[in-house]
């Protein structure tokens, strides 16, 4: 076992509001670009109010719209959505702020400025 830098539990809480707080928000905008799928927490895009009754040819144009907006928006709000719910699960394990393809620690610093990362930034993707 290598020892581990652990983050000070006065930082860990500030990542943790930080996470909470963010999670909230995405959750608030993801209801009000689309709806949930399943019990797994899964979110589509969605044409919100749509009661599937009119047929009136401007109300369509403006769902398909919304919908072509929202489909790819509530993707990219879902995929932070799962960074964020898996941050904090970390956080409960213990196992937060290691760098999924290294193991090592992230630095604080990398955290503080992007709590839900998975990696350091060496490990970093894009
Ligand atoms: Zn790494």
């Amino acid at each position: 076992m290598t020892a581990m830098k652990k983050i000070p539990q006065s930082d860990l809480e500030e990542l943790r509001i930080a996470l909470t707080t963010e999670r909230d928000n995405l959750e608030e905008e993801l209801a009000g670009h689309g709806r949930v799928l399943n019990d797994a927490g899964d979110w589509e895009g969605a044409s919100i109010g749509f009661d599937g009754e009119e047929a009136d040819p401007n109300d369509v144009a403006d769902q398909i719209e919304e919908l072509v907006t929202n489909v790819p928006l509530v993707a990219e709000l879902e995929e932070k959505h799962t960074d964020i719910v898996e941050a904090l699960e970390k956080m409960e394990q213990g196992v937060y702020g290691i760098c999924e393809e290294g193991d090592e620690p992230i630095p604080l610093d990398r955290l503080k400025a992007n709590p839900s990362a998975r990696t350091c930034v060496e490990h970093a993707l894009d």
